[in-house]
């Protein structure tokens, strides 16, 4: 059976990119979201996969390109609705944020299509995307010079919950992180309104060449499995504990920031007091801050591991505490 997505037929086996109409920027540009529509053969789900809310996160970007070739190359069922590139403003400035109005979009769910530009972009992702899905793979990654590794969960205690988690366990992230959704962001809505959501944290600027890129893919592909997209044994997962006390560090001063505990941490565990990272001025190289892992055993979720200029209050690192959780066995 073909599926329609906003007026366009997708026949089984056709694969279309449906464009959702935003608005025009100041320059007279369309401003569009492009969702790929990969229909495959006989009934499944409609699973939803998206990625670059945060513009600076070309990993998960680059990550969905190579998805979608896996894709293309079986056979699978139900219909994949992929969205590489959340917000093309903020991608373009390579910024976290919606250049002309700054804010987060991850931030303004479910939208307000008479708001900024950001919430308008929210508003037309949660009105047009949302309601063609029946599960949901939110992809975020780090920026330039952070890489970043673990899944979100949810407590396995309800049927939903049990669902969420057992999605969660397929990822490629040794650590998953039982907490809210932050206000605001898709997945906390796409959750509150029961769709099985599951947030994949992979990689980051300084992953590209390391396994994480395949690691995420061999997981991505668990995942629609599980789903029952894509045919086949659902393999296990790389998850080793799941941690419900964490957060970001950030240093107290910018400058120079220097990692001591970079990418090949990332998933591991060190012991309280270790030395993670070191913030230096510029120009005097005086040392501005020292970042130790606070937690007696401290499970490291995510680093800033290149040397590189850090602004005040910036991610330097996300650490899960490791007496928080259960091991998974
Ligand atoms: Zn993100």
């Amino acid at each position: 059976m073909p599926v329609s997505f906003l007026g366009e037929t997708i026949g089984e086996q056709q694969t279309k990119i449906v464009r959702i109409p935003v608005c025009r920027l100041a320059s007279g540009t369309a401003l569009s979201v492009a969702v790929h529509v990969l229909r495959g053969s006989g009934d499944g789900p409609a699973v939803g996969i998206m990625s670059a809310h945060h513009g600076e996160e070309l990993f998960t970007t680059e990550l969905m390109r190579r998805l979608r070739q896996i894709l293309l190359d079986s056979r699978f069922r139900g219909t994949v609705l992929m969205v590489p590139c959340a917000n093309p403003p903020s991608f373009e400035a390579g910024t976290r944020n919606t250049p002309v109005d700054m804010h987060n979009l991850n931030r303004v769910f479910p939208g307000n299509a008479a708001g900024w530009l950001s919430e308008k972009l929210a508003a037309v992702i949660w009105d047009r995307f949302v309601p063609a899905i029946d599960a949901f793979l939110d992809y975020h990654c780090g920026g330039e010079d952070t890489e970043i590794h673990y899944t979100y969960t949810l407590d396995p205690g309800t049927p939903f919950g049990r669902t969420v988690h057992e999605l969660a366990m397929l990822g490629s992230a040794p650590i998953l992180w039982q907490t809210a959704h932050p206000a605001g962001s898709l997945s906390g809505e796409t959750t509150r309104r029961q769709i099985p959501t599951v947030i994949l944290e992979v990689g980051g600027g300084p992953s590209f060449g390391t396994d994480l890129m395949d690691r995420g893919l061999a997981a991505a592909c668990r995942i629609l499995r599980k789903l029952g997209v894509l045919d086949g044994p659902v393999g296990r997962g790389e998850a080793r504990i799941v941690v419900r006390e964490g957060g970001a560090v950030r240093p107290a001063h910018g400058g120079l920031f220097l990692p001591e505990v970079g990418h090949d941490a990332l998933g591991t565990s060190v012991p309280g007091g270790t030395i993670l990272g070191r913030v230096v001025a510029p120009d005097t190289f005086e040392e501005l801050d020292v970042i130790r892992a606070p937690y007696p055993v401290t499970e490291i979720m995510m680093v800033r591991s290149r040397t590189s200029k850090v602004h005040p209050g910036e991610y330097a690192y996300i650490l899960g505490d490791g007496e928080s959780g259960q091991a998974i066995v």
